[in-house]
């Protein structure tokens, strides 16, 4: 069943465990948080481990674990041992900030965890701050340094790329040197962006295309003596679930990868369902088109989420057509 209308092969469920998270980045949550919602609003952890159960026995093979930011979810590193554990289940990933990695990182390595990848928009400590609202970028230094000791393989670096923030993008791209880490510049995306006053006011007008990105970086690169950036196939590139596109500097131990939504549609290779908290299939990151499974779930009718499974697989549009869903946050989609 996991062929769609258009011919793609969609194998690949992302999961928000929460919407709650312990930073509140501008661009994706507003400073109060998520409004409250009761506990029962959110699936279970046991629901959650059913729905994968069930999406597996439908040719989903691999979960990503997201957010919110998945790591203040209570029983995380259990959610991730049933789910690795489950029949059909290859492969486990997550997306998290990083901050609690060196607290959770070796138990969920245990639980069957192999990837992860940590999001961080700067390497600037006030910078940082600054987005966060009150993050210490140390922490998430500490959660990559984790990361890589307990054996992630791959561990990816997410950086959201705006103009306004002038980040330091060779410092960036640098990072893939020396140690195994793979940097990937992520297009900005207007979804549910809690503008206003306290917003960083970014627009799809400051994002920088990709083919600009890479001479940027090149142009600093060749003057650091580092030389240009070696384009790299997918027998090459760190095995990846979605669209980016992959380069390494000569020798380098890591790679770097550009991942753009808008400017170049990856939508032809979409492979992605996504879940979130509250127990909505929803077909396509950009549309507020949902599917809930939450009451089937609760009344252990199977039939029934599969039945809910297959109507969001078909309701995947061949494309976003450049429209922006607006009434989640990204924090409540999970990115
Ligand atoms: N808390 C975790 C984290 O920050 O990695 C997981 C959830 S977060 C919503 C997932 C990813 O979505 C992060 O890398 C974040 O930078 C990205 N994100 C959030 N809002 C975004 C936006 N408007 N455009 C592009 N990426 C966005
Ligand atoms: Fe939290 Fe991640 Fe959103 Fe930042 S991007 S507020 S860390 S969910």
């Amino acid at each position: 069943m996991n062929i769609d209308r258009h011919g793609r092969t969609i194998d690949y469920l992302r999961i928000s465990v929460t919407d709650r998270c312990n930073l509140r980045c501008r661009y994706c949550m507003p400073e109060d948080g998520v409004a409250w919602r009761p506990h029962d609003a959110m699936l279970t952890l046991e629901e959650i481990t059913r729905l994968v159960a069930i999406a597996a026995q439908e040719g989903f093979s691999r979960i990503r674990l997201t957010g919110g930011e998945p790591l203040v979810r209570l029983g995380i590193a259990d959610l991730v041992r049933n789910i690795t554990q489950t029949p059909g289940i290859e492969r486990v990933a997550m997306t998290t900030n990083g901050i609690l990695l060196p607290k959770f990182a070796k138990d969920l390595r245990e639980a069957g965890l192999t990837r992860v990848n940590i999001s961080l928009d700067t390497l600037d400590p006030a910078q940082f701050t600054h987005i966060t609202r009150w993050g210490d970028i140390n922490d998430v230094f500490a959660g990559i340094d984790t990361a890589l000791r307990v054996g992630f393989n791959p561990v990816k670096i997410n950086a959201v790329v705006v103009r306004s923030l002038k980040q330091d993008l060779l410092a960036f791209a640098k990072l893939s040197i020396s140690r195994p880490l793979h940097v990937r510049f992520i297009e900005y995306m207007p979804v549910g962006d809690p503008q206003g006053e306290d917003g960083l006011g970014w627009s799809v007008q400051d994002t920088i295309p990709n083919q600009e990105l890479i001479e940027l970086i090149n142009e600093r690169a060749e003057a650091g003596g580092l030389g240009r950036l070696i384009g790299l196939n997918s027998a090459t590139s760190p095995e990846g679930w979605g669209p980016a596109r992959y380069y390494r500097f000569e020798g380098a131990l890591g790679t770097v990868g550009f991942i753009s939504a808008l400017s170049r549609h990856f939508c032809k290779e979409c492979n992605r369902l996504r879940v979130t908290a509250e127990g909505d299939l929803r077909p396509c990151l950009f549309s507020d088109l949902e599917f809930s499974v939450k009451a089937a779930l609760r009344s252990g009718d199977d039939d029934e989420v599969r039945r809910i499974l297959c109507e969001a697989l078909a309701a995947k549009p061949d494309e976003h057509h450049n429209q922006v869903g607006t009434e989640r946050l990204m924090s409540q989609i999970g990115g």
